[in-house]
This record gives C-alpha cells, structure tokens and sequence, in this order.
C-alpha cells in the first residue's frame, strides 16, 4: 500500500497572520511530503508495505518508525488547526477546569510545558482510558500513538513549524497558537 500525503483540511492561506502560507508550503510541501516519501521508499518490498500507517507507528523502530510516525503526527496537526476553530464544548470545558483549574491555567501549563521541551517534538493534549486529561510532550518522532493515552490536539515544535513565522521565538509562535488551535476537533477526539 502506497501512504499518500493527505489533503490539507484548509486552504494554505488561511490560518494567516498566525500560520502563514509560506509556512504551509515549506512545512506540508516539503516536511511532511518527505515524511510520505521517505516511509514508501524504506517499506517497498517489505512486508511493512502491506500495513496501515497505525500499524506501523505501532509495531516499527529506526528510520521506519520515524518517518511513519511524522507521518501520521503531521496529519493530526493539520487537522489541530482551523481558521475557525470553536472553542472546548461543556464536557471538555469542564475536564479542563477540573486538571487544570481553568482554561487559561491549561493554556499557561501546555505552553510553558512547550517552551521547555529541549530540541525538537511536540506538544499534546491527551485523555486516558477514565477521561482525565494530561499535557504530554514528545521527542522527535515519538507520539502518543505507541501508549495507552488518546491524543486530543497537538503542536508541533520543530523549529521547521515556526521559523519562517517567528525565528526562533518558539513562546510566540505558543502564543498564536490559541488563534487557530481547532477545538471542534478536540471536542470530537474527547467524546469519541
Ligand atoms: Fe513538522
């Protein structure tokens, strides 16, 4: 099975002055395009070529895992952001407060916890299997996927994401993340 970049959820163009396009063509056209390529490329001729992305994010090490799971971790950012995100419905709302102690506390906690992270990864909010919710952060390629916690929404910290944007200036690129960070998504990973 061939892996296909999957569409954006939204015109390059539209998360702008937050995201801006040239970030998208840099960040989808090229990272997250390689990402694809590179996991076709390892997995022609294997056994892996016949399992779905999640299998192998799951199951693989090495070059493999990490092109699978940029792979798969890219997608689930994309669709972390919209221009017209919403905002936690009443069951996230009340999951958030009852962590976190407020909104605006979770937001302070997942982005000092961002700013901390040393190199490259990600950021996630994430649910266990009783529904309370935790900020997990990655390194590199690592994810949520391979463990027990079902990831909400996530930022990616690479530099690659917000260079072009912000330099190096990672806390604003945190603070403009709350502009296009996609709730209604959340919502419907929190429920599901
Ligand atoms: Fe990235």
């Amino acid at each position: 099975m061939k892996h296909q970049l999957p569409q954006l959820p939204f015109d390059p163009a539209a998360l702008e002055p937050h995201m801006s396009r040239e970030t998208l063509e840099f960040h989808y056209g090229k990272h997250h395009s390689a990402y694809v390529d590179n996991l076709n490329e390892l997995i022609k001729g294997t056994p892996q070529e016949h399992l779905e992305l999640e299998h192998i994010v799951r199951t693989a090490d090495g070059p493999v895992f990490n092109n699978a799971a940029q792979a798969w971790n890219h997608t689930f950012f994309w669709h972390s952001l919209s221009p017209d995100g919403g905002k936690p419905n009443k069951l996230l709302s009340e999951a958030i407060d009852a962590r976190f102690g407020s909104f605006d506390l979770f937001k302070n906690k997942f982005a000092t916890e961002a700013n901390e992270l040393f190199g490259s990864g990600w950021i996630w909010l994430v649910r266990n299997g009783g529904g309370l919710l935790s900020i997990e952060t990655s390194s590199n390629a690592d994810t949520p996927l391979t463990g027990e916690n079902r990831p909400l929404l996530t930022c990616d910290l690479w530099e690659h994401a917000y260079y072009i944007d912000y330099r190096n200036a990672r806390p604003d690129f945190l603070k403009a993340y709350w502009n296009i960070a996609n709730w209604e998504f959340a919502n419907r990973n929190f429920e599901a």
